[in-house]
């Protein structure tokens, strides 16, 4: 046992290595190495786990589903679970408040209203600080103590400060925060305070505050942990093994995602591409990136590619268009310049999904109708129903295909926009989104019988 141990840990820093994805360089480099993008091209980088993969692939199945019972804090974990497929040695020091483990719930509701039979919906809002974010972060502030790193640092639209704060403050770590002035939701911020972190408020939008980031993260002393951090990205991926348990490893047809800085995506994309390189999977599933009209960057130089035309990764273009000044109340994807846009339109070309926008009024209602199903999002999650809506109605998704919705954000993230939608008072730069689907409080005489007749009314 002890033997096996210490060969797992020489395999896993030994033989994983961070790789350039731009096909034209592909220089490698070890995980020691504290970089963030391409030292020699600029270009983005992965962390190439084929060789540290197992040589069973069709043990890890069962090992994986058995560690659902272990009180071991990193089988509790839903991403420490699946370590053997993480750049980590076996004694890394992690740091997890058991992350991932989110609920795969039916949304019949959901559904309906996007005309298809069923509709599944993976609620990552449901982990330790509400937002995904959780599961990039476990792996890359353990990767901050692996390197001996004092402080960590991110930009952020308020998701990756609340999860970045908190796992610093389980590592003992030094957090530094950089926030848009006067753009994060109440919520958000009071979380990062909370766990303690330098919260940064910039005179800026959150594309000044990223560059800011790559400017410090010349530091020594300082680790980016933004999701350009390669790292991140091996805990997102783990959330493909997640879900692939929980469809008893039965690939759905589509797997549909909010897109801002688009780690997500890309992650997604790495995770489903290793399950099927173990031979877990047979094929991938469509993955569809939804992003909002106002800051859709992507989605604009994916409709001019058009999606058959593209053969080979040599042909992804080497810039993209950014939004200089995106709008959208889904402050989450408020992004008009994504860092990881080649890694993740690579992944959805190779998939065969598509990437598309849709309106603030689409979003509202999406997100009020998941309300129905009993599932509370954030108005970012919600890009998720609204695209896969419309998906349907081009033909793209059909109304038997297995179709799993990823909802990013907890609904207490931004409760105004909630009380707004119901009350009829939402708006962007003055321009109103109504509530189609509206939810008003009623003002109630304190008698039994008012309230009687309002239930009457109401049934
Ligand atoms: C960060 C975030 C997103 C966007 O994810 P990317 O990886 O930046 O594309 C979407 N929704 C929520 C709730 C988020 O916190
Ligand atoms: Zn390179």
């Amino acid at each position: 046992m002890i033997q096996k141990t210490a060969r797992a840990a020489e395999k896993a820093s030994a033989k994983a290595l961070q790789r350039c994805l731009l096909p034209a360089c592909g220089a490698t480099y070890s995980l020691s190495e504290r970089i963030y993008v391409c030292p020699r091209c600029g270009g983005p980088l992965e962390i190439d786990c084929s060789l540290i993969a197992p040589d069973n692939p069709e043990a890890l199945r069962k090992l994986w589903r058995d560690r659902a019972v272990s009180r071991d804090p990193r089988d509790a974990s839903g991403v420490w679970r699946y370590r053997e497929m993480l750049p980590f040695d076996d004694d890394a020091p992690i740091v997890t408040l058991r992350e991932g483990n989110t609920p795969l719930y039916d949304g019949p509701r959901s559904a309906d209203y996007c005309a298809l039979g069923s509709l599944r919906l993976k609620h990552q809002g449901c982990n330790p600080t509400g937002s995904f974010k959780d599961t990039g972060m476990s792996a890359a502030v353990t990767q901050a103590l692996v390197l001996g790193t004092r402080t960590v640092v991110c930009a952020s639209t308020g998701n990756t400060a609340a999860s970045l704060a908190a796992y610093a403050a389980r590592a003992g770590l030094q957090a530094a925060i950089l926030l848009p002035h006067g753009q994060i939701t109440a919520a958000k911020l009071a979380q990062s305070m909370d766990y303690g972190a330098l919260v940064c408020e910039i005179d800026g939008n959150f594309d000044d505050c990223m560059r800011l980031i790559q400017q410090l993260g010349d530091d020594p002393s300082i680790y980016v942990a933004n999701s350009i951090n390669p790292f991140r990205i091996e805990g997102q991926k783990t959330v493909a093994f997640e879900l692939m348990e929980q469809c008893g490893w039965q690939v759905p047809d589509h797997v549909v995602v909010p897109g801002g800085n688009m780690g997500n995506s890309s992650a997604f994309g790495k995770g489903f591409s290793e399950l099927r390189a173990l031979g877990l999977i047979d094929r991938i599933p469509k993955l569809n990136v939804i992003q909002a009209e106002g800051s859709a960057p992507l989605a604009h130089l994916f409709a001019e590619l058009g999606n058959d035309q593209i053969a080979s990764d040599a042909e992804i273009p080497d810039a993209i268009e950014p939004v200089e000044h995106p709008r959208t109340l889904a402050t989450a994807i408020k992004i008009g310049a994504p860092v990881s846009w080649q890694k993740s339109l690579r992944t959805v070309l190779r998939s065969g999904g598509r990437i598309i926008a849709v309106s603030e009024q689409e979003i509202a209602d999406a997100k009020a109708i998941i309300g129905r199903d009993g599932i509370g999002c954030e108005p970012a999650s919600a890009t998720t129903v609204a695209g896969i809506k419309k998906l349907v109605a081009a033909g793209h998704i059909r109304p038997a295909d297995a179709v799993v919705a990823v909802l990013t954000g907890h609904v207490l993230k931004d409760p105004d926009y909630v009380s707004h939608y119901h009350r009829g008072t939402l708006s962007l730069e003055s321009q109103p989104i109504s509530g189609a689907f509206r939810n008003v409080p009623v003002h109630v005489a304190a008698t039994k019988s008012a309230i009687l007749e309002i239930l009457e009314r109401r049934r």
